[in-house]
C-alpha cells in the first residue's frame, strides 16, 4: 500500500458511519390547519403509507432503528399510523405529547388558552400514563414557542412541559423561534426545578450566535441542529464543530426535521427522505463524531 492509497483508507475509515442510528426529529405527516379548523385523520392512511413507507425501508436498511416523529397533538399527530408505519418498516417510531404554542399560537386548541399550566400537565401526564390512542405511549413531550420575548400564553405551556417532565421523566423537547427564546426557557426551567439535561432546544440552528449555541450547552442543555439537507449542510456542519471545539458536543443532536405527508395535496405533496444525514452529512464528521451523533447521544438524551 502506497502512502497516499493508506491515508485514503484511514479517512475512509475514519469517516464510516456507524451501523445503527437514530434519527430524533423528522415528521410522517403534518397538517397545518389551523386549531379552530382542525378535524383529526382527514387523509386515507393507506395513502400516507403508499407514500411515506419507501422512505423508511430505504433508511431501515441503511440501518436507522428509531425515528423520533415530532409532530405535536392538533398538527396531525396520528399514533395509530405511526404504529403501522413502525410495523411495517422495522423503524421503531416514537410520538409525543405536548401542544405547539409557535405559528402565532394558531395550532392551541380553546382549553390551551383557559386552562393552568398544571391544568394542561395532567393532560400531558394522563397521555403518558394510560396512552393515546392505539394504546400507544408518548415517549416524549414536543411544545413549540416562537423568538423571544415569550408571551404569557407561551410561557404557560413550557411551565406545563416542566411539570410534566417532572412527573414523567420524559424530555422536553421545544421547537424554539430563537436564541433568546431559548434563554428564557432555561430560566423557566430553573425556576420550575428541572434538571437543564432533560432539556432540548430544538432548531438550535436558527440562533446565529455560536456563543448562545455554548451557553446553553454548559447549562446542560440539549442543543439540536435539525433541518439538515444539501443546501443547509454547511452551515450545520459549522453549528456542529463549533460546540465540539468547545468540548460540549456530547450534548448536540442533529436530525433532519424531513417528511411530510400533507393532507389534502396529491399523493400528501413533495415529501423529503431521511437518509441525507447518513449518506452525506456524515462526511463532515469522524467517525467517532459520527457514532457520538447518531447513536451515542440520542441515547442518553432520550434515557434509551
Ligand atoms: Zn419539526
Amino acid at each position: 500500500m502506497t502512502r497516499r492509497t493508506f491515508l485514503a483508507a484511514s479517512l475512509a475509515a475514519a469517516a464510516k458511519p456507524p451501523n445503527r442510528w437514530i434519527l430524533v426529529h423528522e415528521h410522517i405527516l403534518v397538517d397545518f390547519t389551523d386549531a379552530k379548523d382542525y378535524v383529526p385523520n382527514r387523509y386515507d392512511r393507506d395513502d400516507v403509507v403508499r407514500a411515506v413507507l419507501p422512505k423508511l425501508q430505504e433508511i431501515a436498511k441503511l440501518g436507522c432503528v428509531r425515528l423520533h416523529e415530532c409532530t405535536p397533538n392538533y398538527l396531525g399527530r396520528d399514533p395509530v399510523l405511526l404504529q403501522r408505519l413502525s410495523r411495517e418498516s422495522g423503524i421503531e417510531i416514537w410520538t409525543n405529547t405536548g401542544l405547539y404554542a409557535a405559528r402565532q399560537q394558531r395550532h392551541l386548541p380553546d382549553f390551551a388558552f383557559r386552562e393552568t399550566a398544571q391544568q394542561l400537565a395532567d393532560r400531558w401526564i394522563a397521555e403518558h400514563r394510560n396512552g393515546l390512542e392505539g394504546g400507544v405511549k408518548p415517549r416524549f413531550i414536543k411544545i413549540g414557542v416562537d423568538k423571544g420575548p415569550l408571551d404569557d400564553t407561551s410561557r404557560k405551556i413550557v411551565q406545563a412541559g416542566v411539570l410534566t417532565s417532572k412527573a414523567t421523566g420524559l424530555q422536553l423537547c421545544s421547537h424554539t423561534g430563537d436564541g433568546s427564546a431559548a434563554l428564557e426557557q432555561l430560566e423557566i426551567l430553573r425556576a420550575g426545578g428541572l434538571d437543564p439535561k432533560r432539556f432540548v432546544w430544538v432548531h438550535a440552528q436558527n440562533e446565529l450566535d455560536f456563543e448562545i449555541h455554548a451557553r446553553m450547552a454548559r447549562a446542560g442543555c440539549w442543543v439540536e441542529f435539525d433541518g439538515i439537507g444539501k443546501s443547509t449542510a454547511p452551515w450545520h456542519a459549522q453549528c456542529v464543530r463549533s460546540l465540539a471545539k468547545k468540548g460540549l458536543l456530547n450534548r448536540v443532536l442533529i436530525s433532519h426535521d424531513a417528511g411530510w405527508y400533507s393532507p389534502g395535496m396529491p399523493q400528501g405533496g413533495n415529501i423529503r427522505g431521511y437518509d441525507y444525514v447518513y449518506n452525506h452529512f456524515t462526511q463532515e464528521l469522524t467517525g467517532s463524531q459520527a457514532q457520538t451523533l447518531l447513536w451515542k447521544n440520542p441515547r442518553t438524551c432520550f434515557q434509551s
